[in-house]
């Protein structure tokens, strides 16, 4: 038997992680995410993944909070992640395998209906985690699925279908630069950003001005930005997924 958290990282990497490596990620299909986050990642050139799901509360109907399927598909025209979030934004450890496919296969359809290629990455709802997703994910073809918990990523031991992440949502920015200096020795920073502004779900605000400030940053002291499924350069995936599935930590 050699599962259980000894694979050596020469097994799991493709490659050595370099330092100030980020992870950009954008849930909910905020409107914002079209309007404002696109074209200023375009402007440094970074790479981003878009979480998109049709929330039921406030409506995904609401395009003043919303992105539509037409700005979804402009997101991977423009040559970003566009990925999945479950379709009506449903907690994983409250569905069972049936439900949680069904969910999937709905966002799956809206991509092919939109031309858009099938999600291979995947953002737990709530950041809630469970052996079902795990186990199915994987079957379906993903490749990476990002909670939470603030803490890197150590791609030697973190499961593939358990990367942690970081929210930069609301205003102390101590704590987002204390996250992002963290990218070092072979330590993976994934960021989780909702709205920028969040119309929908002001709790998870990220203002714009900070916002900027933090890509500025970024760009400023030569960190390298790119989206979830531009990991696997990094991580041999099917290697990964004999890592042992740890669900502590993750909130
Ligand atoms: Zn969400």
């Amino acid at each position: 038997m050699c599962l259980a958290g000894n694979r050596s990282p020469a097994q799991v990497l493709r490659r050595p992680v370099p330092d100030r490596l980020i992870v950009l990620t954008f849930d909910d299909a905020a409107v914002s995410h079209a309007t404002y986050v696109a074209p200023l990642l375009k402007k440094y050139g970074f790479g981003g993944t878009f979480f998109v799901c049709e929330f039921r509360e406030p409506p995904f109907a609401d395009k003043t909070k919303y992105m539509s399927w037409a700005q979804i598909q402009g997101l991977h025209n423009l040559g970003f992640e566009v990925a999945s979030h479950t379709l009506t934004h449903q907690h994983v450890n409250k569905m069972n395998r049936t439900q949680l496919g069904a969910e999937l296969d709905s966002i799956e359809a809206r991509c092919r209906a939109w031309r858009i290629p099938r999600p291979v990455t995947f953002a737990y709802p709530a950041y809630d985690t469970a052996p079902t997703a795990t186990a199915l994910l994987p079957e379906r073809g993903y490749r990476f699925a990002r909670a939470g918990g603030a803490r890197t990523y150590d791609p030697a031991h973190d499961h593939p279908m358990l990367l942690p992440s970081f929210s930069i949502a609301g205003t102390d920015t101590a704590k987002v630069y204390g996250a992002i200096r963290q990218a070092h020795d072979g330590r993976v920073v994934i960021l989780t950003v909702h709205g920028v502004p969040d119309v929908a779900h002001d709790w998870v605000t990220t203002p714009p001005a900070l916002f900027e400030q933090y890509l500025r940053y970024l760009h400023e002291h030569h960190y390298k930005v790119i989206a979830l499924r531009d990991l696997a350069r990094y991580v041999n995936v099917a290697e990964a997924l004999r890592l042992t599935p740890r669900y502590e930590n993750l909130k």
